[in-house]
Protein backbone atom coordinates (compact mmCIF):
# COMPACT_ATOMS: atom_id res chain seq x y z
CA UNK A 1 0.00 0.00 0.00
CA UNK A 2 0.99 3.67 -0.61
CA UNK A 3 3.42 4.79 2.56
CA UNK A 4 1.39 8.29 3.16
CA UNK A 5 -1.72 6.02 3.65
CA UNK A 6 -0.57 3.03 5.50
CA UNK A 7 0.97 5.90 7.84
CA UNK A 8 -2.18 7.82 8.56
CA UNK A 9 -4.05 4.34 8.80
CA UNK A 10 -1.43 3.91 11.29
CA UNK A 11 -1.79 6.95 13.22
CA UNK A 12 -5.65 5.83 13.33
CA UNK A 13 -4.76 2.67 14.99
CA UNK A 14 -2.61 4.34 17.46
CA UNK A 15 -4.90 6.54 18.41
CA UNK A 16 -7.29 3.78 18.70
CA UNK A 17 -10.13 4.60 16.48
CA UNK A 18 -11.47 3.70 13.24
CA UNK A 19 -11.07 5.14 9.87
CA UNK A 20 -14.91 4.55 8.50
CA UNK A 21 -14.88 4.44 4.77
CA UNK A 22 -17.31 4.15 2.06
CA UNK A 23 -17.34 3.37 -1.84
CA UNK A 24 -20.00 5.37 -3.79
CA UNK A 25 -19.78 4.04 -7.88
CA UNK A 26 -21.67 6.53 -10.44
CA UNK A 27 -23.78 6.29 -13.11
CA UNK A 28 -25.14 2.61 -13.29
CA UNK A 29 -27.87 2.01 -15.38
CA UNK A 30 -27.30 -1.56 -16.99
CA UNK A 31 -25.46 -4.75 -16.73
CA UNK A 32 -22.26 -5.51 -18.64
CA UNK A 33 -19.02 -6.34 -18.38
CA UNK A 34 -17.72 -2.73 -16.65
CA UNK A 35 -20.56 -3.77 -13.95
CA UNK A 36 -18.94 -7.50 -13.42
CA UNK A 37 -15.41 -5.82 -13.01
CA UNK A 38 -16.70 -3.28 -10.66
CA UNK A 39 -18.30 -6.50 -8.69
CA UNK A 40 -15.36 -8.09 -8.84
CA UNK A 41 -12.74 -5.34 -7.49
CA UNK A 42 -15.36 -4.57 -4.30
CA UNK A 43 -15.57 -8.87 -3.43
CA UNK A 44 -16.86 -8.32 0.37
CA UNK A 45 -16.70 -4.64 0.68
CA UNK A 46 -20.10 -3.15 0.38
CA UNK A 47 -21.01 -0.89 -2.47
CA UNK A 48 -23.14 1.92 -3.00
CA UNK A 49 -24.01 2.18 -6.52
CA UNK A 50 -25.89 5.95 -7.92
CA UNK A 51 -28.52 4.84 -9.81
CA UNK A 52 -29.88 7.05 -12.87
CA UNK A 53 -33.48 6.39 -12.41
CA UNK A 54 -35.27 6.91 -15.60
CA UNK A 55 -32.62 5.03 -17.46
CA UNK A 56 -32.47 1.99 -14.75
CA UNK A 57 -32.90 -1.35 -17.28
CA UNK A 58 -34.39 -4.70 -15.85
CA UNK A 59 -31.10 -6.34 -16.45
CA UNK A 60 -29.48 -3.73 -13.99
CA UNK A 61 -31.78 -5.24 -10.96
CA UNK A 62 -31.31 -8.91 -11.92
CA UNK A 63 -27.40 -8.26 -11.94
CA UNK A 64 -27.43 -6.86 -7.89
CA UNK A 65 -29.53 -9.71 -7.50
CA UNK A 66 -27.16 -12.26 -8.96
CA UNK A 67 -23.81 -10.99 -7.45
CA UNK A 68 -22.27 -12.03 -3.99
CA UNK A 69 -21.42 -7.86 -3.41
CA UNK A 70 -23.48 -6.19 -1.28
CA UNK A 71 -24.99 -3.53 -3.11
CA UNK A 72 -27.16 -0.59 -2.23
CA UNK A 73 -28.97 1.84 -4.64
CA UNK A 74 -28.89 5.53 -4.34
CA UNK A 75 -30.56 7.78 -6.69
CA UNK A 76 -28.43 9.78 -8.63
CA UNK A 77 -30.79 12.46 -10.12
CA UNK A 78 -33.42 11.75 -12.36
CA UNK A 79 -32.44 11.52 -16.17
CA UNK A 80 -29.02 12.70 -15.33
CA UNK A 81 -29.67 15.60 -18.38
CA UNK A 82 -27.25 18.88 -18.16
CA UNK A 83 -29.66 21.71 -17.46
CA UNK A 84 -26.99 24.40 -16.72
CA UNK A 85 -26.66 27.60 -19.00
CA UNK A 86 -24.25 27.21 -21.61
CA UNK A 87 -20.67 28.11 -20.23
CA UNK A 88 -21.52 27.14 -16.84
CA UNK A 89 -20.72 24.04 -14.85
CA UNK A 90 -22.83 20.74 -15.60
CA UNK A 91 -25.92 19.85 -13.48
CA UNK A 92 -29.28 18.53 -13.65
CA UNK A 93 -30.66 20.85 -11.07
CA UNK A 94 -30.05 24.77 -11.04
CA UNK A 95 -31.40 27.54 -9.50
CA UNK A 96 -32.35 28.75 -12.71
CA UNK A 97 -34.94 25.79 -12.99
CA UNK A 98 -38.46 25.71 -11.58
CA UNK A 99 -38.75 24.17 -8.12
CA UNK A 100 -41.64 22.40 -7.94
CA UNK A 101 -40.48 20.93 -11.26
CA UNK A 102 -37.26 19.18 -9.95
CA UNK A 103 -39.09 18.36 -7.08
CA UNK A 104 -41.76 16.45 -9.18
CA UNK A 105 -38.49 14.77 -11.25
CA UNK A 106 -36.86 13.98 -8.03
CA UNK A 107 -39.97 11.99 -6.77
CA UNK A 108 -40.78 10.43 -9.94
CA UNK A 109 -37.05 8.84 -10.12
CA UNK A 110 -37.06 7.55 -6.20
CA UNK A 111 -40.86 5.91 -7.41
CA UNK A 112 -39.01 4.33 -10.26
CA UNK A 113 -35.77 3.20 -8.70
CA UNK A 114 -38.49 1.58 -5.38
CA UNK A 115 -40.15 -0.36 -8.51
CA UNK A 116 -37.33 -1.16 -10.15
CA UNK A 117 -35.06 -2.21 -7.00
CA UNK A 118 -37.55 -2.72 -4.13
CA UNK A 119 -36.10 -2.66 -0.66
CA UNK A 120 -32.19 -2.40 -2.69
CA UNK A 121 -33.06 1.28 -3.16
CA UNK A 122 -32.24 3.44 0.07
CA UNK A 123 -33.20 6.93 0.75
CA UNK A 124 -29.89 8.52 -0.41
CA UNK A 125 -29.87 11.27 -3.17
CA UNK A 126 -26.61 11.62 -5.18
CA UNK A 127 -27.21 15.06 -7.42
CA UNK A 128 -25.36 14.45 -11.25
CA UNK A 129 -22.45 16.48 -10.92
CA UNK A 130 -22.82 16.53 -7.62
CA UNK A 131 -24.28 19.56 -7.96
CA UNK A 132 -28.02 20.38 -6.22
CA UNK A 133 -29.43 23.60 -5.27
CA UNK A 134 -30.13 24.40 -1.79
CA UNK A 135 -33.78 24.91 -2.14
CA UNK A 136 -34.36 21.71 -3.73
CA UNK A 137 -31.80 19.98 -0.95
CA UNK A 138 -34.19 21.83 1.18
CA UNK A 139 -36.91 19.59 0.08
CA UNK A 140 -35.25 16.46 0.21
CA UNK A 141 -36.55 15.24 3.15
CA UNK A 142 -39.85 15.74 2.57
CA UNK A 143 -39.90 13.47 -0.51
CA UNK A 144 -38.39 10.51 1.68
CA UNK A 145 -34.80 10.98 1.30
CA UNK A 146 -32.35 10.53 4.47
CA UNK A 147 -28.96 11.75 3.11
CA UNK A 148 -27.55 14.39 0.43
CA UNK A 149 -24.17 12.58 -1.21
CA UNK A 150 -22.03 15.26 -3.21
CA UNK A 151 -18.51 16.08 -3.18
CA UNK A 152 -15.78 17.30 -1.18
CA UNK A 153 -15.67 17.36 2.76
CA UNK A 154 -19.16 18.09 4.31
CA UNK A 155 -19.35 21.68 5.46
CA UNK A 156 -22.23 20.55 8.10
CA UNK A 157 -23.62 17.17 9.21
CA UNK A 158 -26.51 18.24 8.12
CA UNK A 159 -27.92 19.44 4.94
CA UNK A 160 -31.11 20.53 5.44
CA UNK A 161 -33.07 19.60 8.92
CA UNK A 162 -33.78 16.05 8.90
CA UNK A 163 -30.85 15.40 5.87
CA UNK A 164 -27.75 14.11 6.76
CA UNK A 165 -24.89 14.89 4.11
CA UNK A 166 -22.47 12.41 3.55
CA UNK A 167 -20.01 13.17 0.84
CA UNK A 168 -17.32 11.11 -1.34
CA UNK A 169 -13.67 12.93 -1.45
CA UNK A 170 -11.72 10.64 -3.37
CA UNK A 171 -12.50 10.69 -7.04
CA UNK A 172 -9.45 9.04 -9.39
CA UNK A 173 -10.42 10.14 -12.81
CA UNK A 174 -8.70 13.71 -14.28
CA UNK A 175 -12.28 14.53 -15.53
CA UNK A 176 -10.54 18.02 -16.91
CA UNK A 177 -7.23 16.28 -18.71
CA UNK A 178 -7.31 12.94 -20.07
CA UNK A 179 -10.34 11.83 -18.51
CA UNK A 180 -8.50 8.74 -17.52
CA UNK A 181 -7.08 7.14 -14.23
CA UNK A 182 -4.49 9.44 -11.99
CA UNK A 183 -3.24 6.29 -10.81
CA UNK A 184 -3.31 4.02 -7.84
CA UNK A 185 -0.49 6.76 -5.72
CA UNK A 186 -2.55 10.12 -6.46
CA UNK A 187 -5.79 7.88 -5.42
CA UNK A 188 -4.30 6.96 -1.83
CA UNK A 189 -2.98 10.03 -1.31
CA UNK A 190 -6.55 11.74 -1.75
CA UNK A 191 -7.71 9.28 0.85
CA UNK A 192 -5.23 9.90 3.13
CA UNK A 193 -5.32 13.47 2.92
CA UNK A 194 -8.99 13.18 3.69
CA UNK A 195 -8.23 11.11 6.78
CA UNK A 196 -5.61 13.22 8.18
CA UNK A 197 -7.94 16.14 7.63
CA UNK A 198 -11.07 14.27 10.02
CA UNK A 199 -7.97 13.48 12.29
CA UNK A 200 -6.69 16.70 12.49
CA UNK A 201 -10.17 18.43 12.87
CA UNK A 202 -9.86 20.21 9.96
CA UNK A 203 -12.63 18.36 8.58
CA UNK A 204 -15.27 16.77 10.03
CA UNK A 205 -14.19 13.42 12.06
CA UNK A 206 -16.94 11.48 11.80
CA UNK A 207 -17.76 11.80 8.59
CA UNK A 208 -16.61 8.26 6.60
CA UNK A 209 -14.02 8.98 4.13
CA UNK A 210 -15.85 8.08 0.63
CA UNK A 211 -14.45 6.70 -2.76
CA UNK A 212 -15.86 7.40 -6.06
CA UNK A 213 -15.51 5.43 -8.97
CA UNK A 214 -17.59 5.37 -12.79
CA UNK A 215 -17.45 2.00 -13.50
CA UNK A 216 -18.19 2.60 -17.12
CA UNK A 217 -15.27 4.78 -17.02
CA UNK A 218 -12.39 3.44 -15.85
CA UNK A 219 -9.97 0.88 -17.88
CA UNK A 220 -10.43 -2.98 -16.43
CA UNK A 221 -7.14 -2.96 -15.24
CA UNK A 222 -7.38 -0.12 -13.23
CA UNK A 223 -10.56 -1.07 -11.77
CA UNK A 224 -9.03 -3.82 -10.88
CA UNK A 225 -5.70 -1.98 -8.77
CA UNK A 226 -8.51 0.54 -7.17
CA UNK A 227 -10.37 -3.29 -5.70
CA UNK A 228 -6.25 -4.36 -4.65
CA UNK A 229 -6.47 -0.62 -2.89
CA UNK A 230 -9.61 -1.48 -1.37
CA UNK A 231 -8.70 -4.55 -0.34
CA UNK A 232 -5.66 -3.43 1.16
CA UNK A 233 -7.68 -1.14 3.15
CA UNK A 234 -9.89 -3.54 4.30
CA UNK A 235 -7.22 -5.58 6.05
CA UNK A 236 -5.67 -2.74 8.27
CA UNK A 237 -6.76 -2.81 11.49
CA UNK A 238 -7.91 0.68 11.64
CA UNK A 239 -9.97 0.64 8.81
CA UNK A 240 -13.60 -0.76 8.07
CA UNK A 241 -15.44 -0.03 4.75
CA UNK A 242 -19.32 0.87 6.13
CA UNK A 243 -22.39 -0.56 3.63
CA UNK A 244 -24.76 2.57 2.73
CA UNK A 245 -27.56 1.65 4.97
CA UNK A 246 -25.00 2.10 7.49
CA UNK A 247 -24.52 5.91 6.36
CA UNK A 248 -28.21 6.22 7.64
CA UNK A 249 -27.43 5.97 10.97
CA UNK A 250 -23.97 6.35 11.69
CA UNK A 251 -23.05 9.22 9.63
ZN1 LIG B 1 -23.25 11.05 -12.75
Amino acid sequence: MNGMLRAELDRWAAAERTATFWWRDDDAVTAGPALDRLFAAAGAVPLALAVVPMQAEAALAAALAATGTQVAVLQHGHRHTNHAAPGTKKAEFTDERDLDAMTAEVQVGRGRLFEVFGARSIPIFVPPWNRCPAALTARLADIGHRVLSAYGPRPARHAAPGLLQVNTHADPIDWRGTRRFLGLGRLAEALAGHLAARRQGTADAVEPTGLLTHHLVHEPEDMAAIGGLVAEIAAHAAARWLAAVDLLEAA
